[in-house]
Order: structure tokens, then sequence, then C-alpha cells
């Protein structure tokens, strides 16, 4: 990766240096041109007043021709002009004669020189052909060229060593991160870079949150389930050595039930859980009336309610809902259980399907014991619970909101809680 930017900044240094030192040079000899025939245009003017051959020219400074309608040469002041040949078709010529004046630059492989010919069209008819060799652009060309490489070369190098140092800036902080990720500081690393460290450390973050509580969440689990089960392995023990009478039987056998049902309950829920917890696990969404869900629910749990003298009061008004029905039913069934759970003699619990700005609601509101505030915001967490004996002595596991939790997460769906201690709750569930 450091390698091929590297080279890829090399790339494009070297051709962005290759395209300015064409194009100046391109530039330098426009330049020059442009020059040499403002001199020769100069000198025509000059020689145009007076009559050539009455000039005295040196060799090395310019030629001077003469040339007639026809192309016939009548003066030149380098050659017997009457041993030259015809010059209507040369170009500068031609062009003096249609436009007034013509330029042209030929090139003496020969002689290695370039020839700059100014020519103008004369009043008489006549042509009036300047002309200047020059070696010595082509010098300066070559001295400019050797310059050019020199700078480019100096230019690449420069190059070279910024890319390097630019490349070892950006890559740093990635090789920095991949040693380790903590102790990377988002203000010590460029602009651009940030956000993908932030996003990164996030993540890192999350993961050892998750492994956090995931081990909280077995040494939880191990815990709850180690209570039970050495209950019912003292029971049984009492029994086998003969230390219980005959008419306390009843009540171990009754014990050891219990703390059985218990182990149950709580497995049922880890299951539950994990099962919630597993992402491959495709629960199938059905559409189906949460007025007439809510109502069987509640029958399920009259009796239990009847036991604590609670009274369960049903109303509402039939809305479809989308969703896993059988986890829809074990949330209203986890929500009314903690409804008569946590109620007082006497107490009720009232159940209320209704449609609230279009979304299907439902509320599960007790007069029973209440939530202080402190304690409302973690009920929802695995095993947390406000009153541990009074949760397990009615059969609670600890998990029954995180299950909620996890179905409404599931649904789209929001849980809101109302409470005050001593006067009841209520929980109300919106769906998408
Ligand atoms: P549990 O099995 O202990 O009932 P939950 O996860 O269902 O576990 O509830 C967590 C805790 O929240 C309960 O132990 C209880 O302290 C409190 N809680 C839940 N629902 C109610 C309610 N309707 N009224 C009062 N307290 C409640």
């Amino acid at each position: 990766m450091k390698k091929t930017m590297n080279v890829r900044f090399m790339i494009i240094s070297a051709a962005a240096i290759l395209i300015t030192a064409l194009i100046s040079t391109i530039l330098f000899f426009h330049i020059l041109k442009r020059q040499v025939f403002a001199d020769l245009q100069a000198y025509e003017h000059v020689i145009s007043q007076v009559d050539p051959s009455m000039l005295e020219i040196s060799k090395e400074e310019m030629r001077v021709t003469v040339i007639a309608e026809d192309g016939e040469v009548l003066f030149d002041s380098q050659a017997n002009a009457k041993e030259m040949e015809n010059h209507k078709d040369r170009p500068e010529i031609q062009a003096a004669r249609r436009y007034g004046v013509g330029e042209k630059v030929r090139w003496s492989d020969t002689f290695s020189v370039h020839t700059f010919y100014y020519a103008a069209l004369m009043e008489d008819g006549s042509v009036l052909r300047v002309a200047k060799q020059s070696t010595s652009l082509y010098d300066v060309m070559k001295n400019t060229i050797m310059v050019i490489v020199v700078i480019a070369v100096i230019t690449f190098i420069l190059c070279a060593v910024a890319a390097h140092l630019l490349t070892r800036r950006m890559i740093e902080p990635i090789e920095r991160m991949a040693h380790s990720l903590l102790v990377l500081e988002e203000d010590n690393v460029y602009e651009e870079i940030r956000p993908f460290v932030k996003t990164i450390k996030e993540q890192h973050m999350n993961i050892l949150n998750h492994a956090k509580l995931r081990q909280e969440f077995t040494a939880n689990v191990s815990h709850e389930l180690k209570t039970p089960l050495t209950a019912i392995s003292g029971y049984a023990e009492l029994i086998e050595n003969g230390m219980v009478q005959q008419e306390d039987m009843g009540r171990f056998a009754g014990q050891i039930q219990k703390n059985a049902n218990r182990l149950l309950n709580l497995i049922n829920d880890i299951m539950k859980l994990s099962e919630l917890d597993s992402e491959e696990m495709e629960i199938p969404f059905e559409k189906f009336d949460l007025y007439d869900l809510a109502e069987n629910t509640m029958h399920m749990m009259e009796l239990p309610a009847q036991k604590q003298d609670v009274e369960l009061i049903f109303s509402g008004e039939h809305v479809e809902v989308n969703g896993g029905k059988s986890l829809i039913e074990e949330l209203i069934y986890n929500l009314i259980s903690n409804a008569i759970r946590y109620n007082v003699k006497g107490g009720r619990v009232y159940i209320k399907v209704e449609v609230e700005n279009e979304h299907p609601v439902l509320v599960v509101e007790d007069t029973g014991i209440g939530i202080s505030k402190e304690h409302q915001e973690r009920i929802f967490e695995r095993f947390y619970r406000v009153d541990k004996s009074r949760s397990k002595s009615t059969g609670g596991t600890g998990l029954g909101l995180a299950i909620v939790k996890h179905i409404i997460a599931q649904h789209d769906a929001a849980i809101t809680v109302e409470s005050e201690e001593g006067k009841g709750t209520k929980m109300k569930v919106i769906f998408g």
C-alpha cells in the first residue's frame, strides 16, 4: 500500500514535470521565433526604403533577396542572382503575393541551422525577402533544455521526498492503530481519518462491552441456577438421611418442586433470550388482531390473578399488528404477569388495546407497588430486580423485562414506563 502510493505519487509528479517542460519548451521556441520575425520585419521596413543593392550587409547578419513578379531573382546579397533558380514557388513568396507578407522557417540538415524568411510585397510588384540564419536559436534551446532537465530532476527528487513523507504521514496513524486501538488519540491524527478512527474505536469498545456483558450474564446464570439446585440437593439429602419426619415430608417435597420449577422457569427464559439474541433467527411475521391476542393472554392469567386477589380489567378496540405472534404473546404475558405479581391485595390490572396517532398501542397498568425513579431505568437489564426476594417468591427470574425489551427491538416498537412508588405502574407498548 505504502509502496503503491509512493510509486503513484512519483508517476504523477514525473508526468507533471514532463508536461510542464514540454509546454515551456514549445512556448520558449515560439517566443524566440516571434522575436526573430519581429527583427526581420524591422529590417525589411528599413531596406524597403532604399535600393537593396546599395546596401552593405554583413553575411552573418542577414541575407536580402529581391524577387520579381514572375519569380526571377533580381538581387541577392549573398549569391549571384543570375544563377539562382526561380523563387516563385517558395511558400513565403507565395504568401507575400497573396497576403502582403509571408513568413517561413526552414531547417537545413546539412548546416544544422534554422533559416527564418520574412517576405513583403513591394509597390512595384516585386517581393523583398530578408532572411536570417539562426544557429544561435538552437544553442539557446539546447542550453534551456539542459536547464529544464536539471530543474526537472531536482523537482522530481523533491517530489519523491515529499511523496515519501506524505505517505508516511498518511499511513502512520493506521499502522499505529493496528498496534493498539485504545492508546490512539483521535486528536493526534489528521482530520480526514478522524471519523474512521472514531468508528473503529467505538466498534472496538462495543465488542469489549458486549464481551463483558456476556461474561457477566454467564456468571449470573450460574449463580441463579446454583441456588435452587443447592436447595433441592439439601432437601433430598435430609430426606435420604432420614432426618425429615413423616408429617414434614409433604412440605419438603413442595420445596423441592418449587425450586425445580424455578429452575425450569430460568432455563426457559434463558433459552428464549438466547434465541432472541441469535442473529440468524428469522421470526415469521404475520398479521393478527392485537385485541384478540391480548384478551386470550389475559384469560390465561385469570387463575394467578385470583390467587393474588387481583382483578383483571380488559378494554379497547380491534387493531391489526404485523409481527411475530408468539413473541407478542410472550410480551403481553410478561407485562400482565408483572402487573399481577407486583400488585397489592385487592389491586387491579387494566389491559387496554388502542390506536394512538395511527399506531397500535398496548397498555398494561396496575395499582401495585410501583417502581421508584432510580430503578425504572434498570428494570430492563438482565437479572435486575428491585426486590429480589419478592421476585423469587412469585416465580420471577429477573429476565422477563429483558425478554420484553428484545421483542420490542425486533418489532421496531417502543415501550414507555410511568410509575410511582406505592401507587402503581403503567407500561405502554407502541407498535410501528
Ligand atoms: P422478574 O422476573 O423479577 O419479575 P422482570 O424482568 O420481569 O423480572 O422485572 C424486573 C424487575 O422490575 C422486577 O423484579 C420488579 O422489581 C420490577 N417490576 C417489573 N414490573 C413491575 C411492576 N408492574 N410493578 C412494580 N415493579 C415491577
